[in-house]
């Protein structure tokens, strides 16, 4: 599933190749992916609009458009936004497109269909469930240690904690299971319970590994690519997830797997405490 980083480099692959283009019309072969409005008004209220910026928040990304409307998308497991200078075929994973005006193109592609996408004005984005919740950006100021170690104190298990969007934005299960490897903490304990020094170290992991993962361009392990087809390369430095049974690199102790919050999740039951 893309999570920040991967979010973040769509985000920026698109900006280089549509701020300030106009979007001549969109045609949706998928209505369930479209939450607001109704196709026939989605259609009409995003042609000719110009994309004037384009942001993240958490995993959501915003086109901000003109006349003040917004695109706002959620990628899901598989959602794929995908940039071409022409009209290019597409297949049965392909459910919206949107043509600009000077033929180029910005593909919706999405295996498993669990995506969305909204076109809501400013006043309107707070609508966009989960949006207005989101927890502080884990790069930015907001993000303080005073904020992490006092949201900590939830009675939580570590794992959950982390994952809940309203606590901070962006994370979901490989970055989350790569934190608490690197932090040395095990994913099921108590958040309340880990000690000052504890806070400290994965309050520096979260933003260490969120950050080389950035710059690795995201992690591609299912079928993550930004908006100009490319993978990530971050899953070469992956240390536990989808590693089950393989040695530890610290310490050789196979790397174990249970289940936590329905998720797969993967870490070294001799490093981590
Ligand atoms: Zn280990």
């Amino acid at each position: 599933m893309p999570e920040l980083p991967e979010v973040e480099t769509i985000k920026e692959s698109l900006k280089a190749k549509i701020l300030f283009k106009k979007v001549k019309e969109a045609d949706i072969l998928c209505e369930k992916l479209i939450k607001y409005p109704e196709k026939p008004d989605f259609i009409k209220n995003i042609k000719d609009k110009k994309i004037k910026n384009l942001q993240r928040k958490g995993k959501f990304l915003i086109l901000k458009l003109s006349h003040n409307y917004n695109l706002v998308v959620h990628l899901g497991m598989t959602g794929q936004l995908l940039y071409f200078n022409s009209h290019q075929s597409f297949d049965k994973h392909t459910h919206v497109l949107f043509n600009f005006e000077d033929s180029s193109q910005l593909q919706y592609n999405d295996v498993r269909k669990f995506g969305a996408l909204w076109l809501v004005s400013d006043g309107w984005l707070r609508f966009v469930p989960g949006l207005s919740e989101l927890g502080p950006e884990p790069l930015k100021k907001e993000f303080s240690l005073e904020y992490f170690q006092k949201a900590l104190n939830k009675k939580s298990i570590i794992k959950y904690l982390l994952l809940n969007q309203k606590n901070l934005a962006g994370l979901g299960n490989i970055y989350v299971d790569e934190i608490l490897f690197r932090a040395e903490i095990h994913p099921r304990r108590p958040s309340s319970e880990l000690s000052d020094l504890e806070r400290e170290k994965l309050y520096y992991t979260i933003l260490e590994v969120l950050g080389e993962a950035i710059k690795a361009r995201g992690t591609s392990v299912v079928n993550y690519m930004d908006g100009n087809s490319q993978k990530g390369e971050f899953q070469r430095h992956l240390k536990v997830y989808k590693r089950l049974g393989n040695p530890c690199y610290n310490c050789e102790t196979p790397v174990e797997r249970i289940v936590l919050a329905g998720r797969g999740t993967y870490f070294c039951p001799k490093c981590q405490h």
